[in-house]
């Protein structure tokens, strides 16, 4: 029998047993738990799910009256979370969403970090990252799909399609970060990555995402280049300051193939450890004086990125990685820090254009064997699509699963409802073994406004326009999600983003089925919208093929015209 209201030691419950009043309350319980879950979560000991101090609940009593209220919500009532604390449950309707979640945000002229640091303190705010606060984050295998398409199209564009004989450089081996060593690999090349934190290289060295930990550089460098010259795949962990390794790479005049950085440097006081400091005084320093703490964080990034521009100039595929490295240190003065290309821009936008975005689903059974029977049903659907089938085919390999068994694919506009309303009437028959949750980063289409990462360089300028994920979150209201969130400062910080998640549940019910087809076939829609009415005509094409369903009575025009 599940504790529900333990501290330590936290894993969902799994199976076709309801604990709550419907599946919509017990998919969030489940979820929520499986955030903290010691496999899933970064620290769940101080609720911290991921992506520096990106948490599920403001505080261990807040975690349990959410949990207590989930356990006894009804069907037709919403229960309301303020920044991790559940403020409120109301009287609402059966097809409305049972959780709605606002978290972090700020009046524009007050979000800044210090004024967020400042209420965080006085317990009225929590940063709740991307789906840290939103209950849908699903270990690092959620970024690897992320990564890999992005090292995919990446090494398309410079390299045949292939990192075979390439190095891959970077340092952060977080829960984001902690995908780079594995998704390098599995694009054949050699990943090569720097943390401070010999407990992070551990963690992802057990999990079976880093081949390698090496404490000396020189040692790790030279492993390196050995497996780029015999083009074996590899990866290795180093522990060391990123800007330890990248002087040697520079002293040394080795260059490295592709470069970046996953670090959480846009929390300089959590995210980021200054040079020459260890994880533990770095934790009494950032006690004692955190404006000192700063001070020393934000020299080191503007050293940091220095550095990542000289590599770059000597011909390394250099690109910001979505921490806003690149704004801190021109903060600092570094001011050809945007000479780095972001990753959307340079990557990942086509994909946006299709509606294509981090989908995923969790097995509520616990059952890997559920997720294997779902791999095989995207096959059929979707398996002409050959960097689709390449994907799952590795992520069979090479994925183990942590906590409830999920799995993650960049599914365009009209397959994601396509393939859940399939999966719902699997969990009908019985062929699932309990109902499955669909839910996505927020990292998305249509449902985030960050200039310096999702929306950086849009054709039309448009990149701080924030309505698009407001917009986004409340079709996805209307729509019939069952859960809801809106979020402020997830990825790229405090003050650089606005963005929206949702989540919606297979429970085999003929309720779910509608859900299911609204949800996730509207969710992607406001992103290909919203793409096309900034100019790209991949988007105009997308909407085009989609004229039947999506009407849009004044949208920009096309601006990127061959
Ligand atoms: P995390 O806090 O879990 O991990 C950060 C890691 O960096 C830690 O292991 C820490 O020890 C290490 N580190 C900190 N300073 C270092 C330094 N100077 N040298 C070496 N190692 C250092 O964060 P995360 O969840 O891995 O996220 C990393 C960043 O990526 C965040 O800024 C996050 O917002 C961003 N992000 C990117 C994407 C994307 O799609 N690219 C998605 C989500 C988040």
């Amino acid at each position: 029998m599940t504790d529900f209201f333990r501290h330590d030691d936290i894993h969902a419950p799994t199976g076709p047993t309801l604990h709550c009043k419907g599946w919509g309350q017990e998919a969030a319980l489940r979820t929520l738990m499986n955030n903290l879950d010691p496999a899933v979560g970064e620290d769940p000991a101080h609720l911290i799910v991921y992506g520096g101090r990106g948490r599920a609940a403001r505080s261990w009593d807040a975690y349990d009256k959410i949990v207590q209220s989930l356990l006894t919500l009804e069907n037709d009532e919403t229960l309301l979370i303020q920044s991790g604390k559940p403020v409120a449950v109301f009287r609402t309707q059966p097809a409305a969403p049972r959780v709605l979640i606002a978290n972090s945000h700020l009046v524009p002229k007050w979000a800044t970090l210090e004024e967020f640091n400042r209420l965080e303190a006085l317990g009225l705010t929590m940063y709740g990252q991307m789906t840290a606060g939103s209950w849908i984050y699903i270990g690092s295998q959620g970024i690897i799909q992320g990564t890999f398409e992005t090292l995919a199209a990446l090494a398309t564009k410079h390299f045949d399609g292939t990192l075979a004989g390439r190095v891959y450089v970077s340092a952060g081996l977080g829960g984001m970060g902690g995908a780079q060593p594995l998704a390098g690999k599995m694009l054949d090349g050699v990943a090569l990555i720097a943390d401070v934190d010999p407990a992070k290289l551990e963690r992802r060295h057990r999990s079976g995402y880093l081949d390698v930990i090496k404490s000396d550089i020189a040692d790790a460098v030279a492993e390196a280049w050995a497996a780029k010259a015999a083009r074996r795949p590899l990866s290795i962990g180093v522990t060391c300051h990123a800007n330890d390794l990248l002087a040697y790479l520079i002293r040394e005049g080795r260059v490295p193939d592709v470069l970046t950085d996953q670090t959480a440097a846009h929390d300089p006081l959590v995210g980021y450890i200054p040079d020459g400091f260890s994880v533990a005084d770095a934790a009494r320093l950032r006690q004692n004086d955190p404006a000192e703490y700063l001070r020393r964080a934000r020299a080191s990034i503007a050293r940091h990125v220095e550095q990542l521009l000289t590599l770059k100039r000597r011909g390394a595929v250099t690109f910001d990685y979505g921490n806003n490295i690149r704004r801190e240190a021109y903060d600092q003065g570094v001011t050809d820090a945007f000479d780095i290309p972001g990753y959307v821009p340079a990557f990942i936008r086509d994909l946006f254009n299709q509606g294509k975005g981090p989908f995923r689903w969790v097995a509520l059974s616990g059952d890997p064997a559920d997720i294997y029977h779902m791999d095989d049903l995207a096959l059929t659907l979707f398996g002409d699509n050959p960097l689709l089938r390449r994907w799952f085919d590795l992520a069979r390999r090479y994925i183990p699963f942590q906590g409830l068994p999920a799995r993650i694919a960049y599914m365009g506009q009209g397959e994601r409802d396509r393939f859940a309303v399939e999966v719902n009437q699997w969990v009908a028959s019985g062929k699932l073994r309990a109902p499955v949750v669909f839910g996505r980063d927020h990292h998305d289409t249509g449902s985030v406004a960050s200039p310096y990462r999702e929306t950086e360089r849009m054709l039309d300028g448009s990149d701080a326009i924030a309505d698009w994920p407001l917009l986004n979150a409340m079709l996805n209201v209307a729509s019939g999600a069952h859960w809801v969130s809106i979020h402020h400062g997830g990825g790229t910080g405090i003050g650089y983003s606005l963005h929206a998640g949702m989540v919606v549940v297979a429970d085999g019910s003929a309720d779910s089925a509608e859900r299911l087809a609204r949800v996730l076939y509207n969710d992607p829609g406001i992103g290909v919208v919203r793409h096309a009415d900034a100019g790209y005509r991949l988007a105009h094409d997308t909407l085009h093929a989609h004229a039947d369903r999506i009407r849009t009575p004044l949208i920009g025009p096309v601006r990127d015209a061959e």
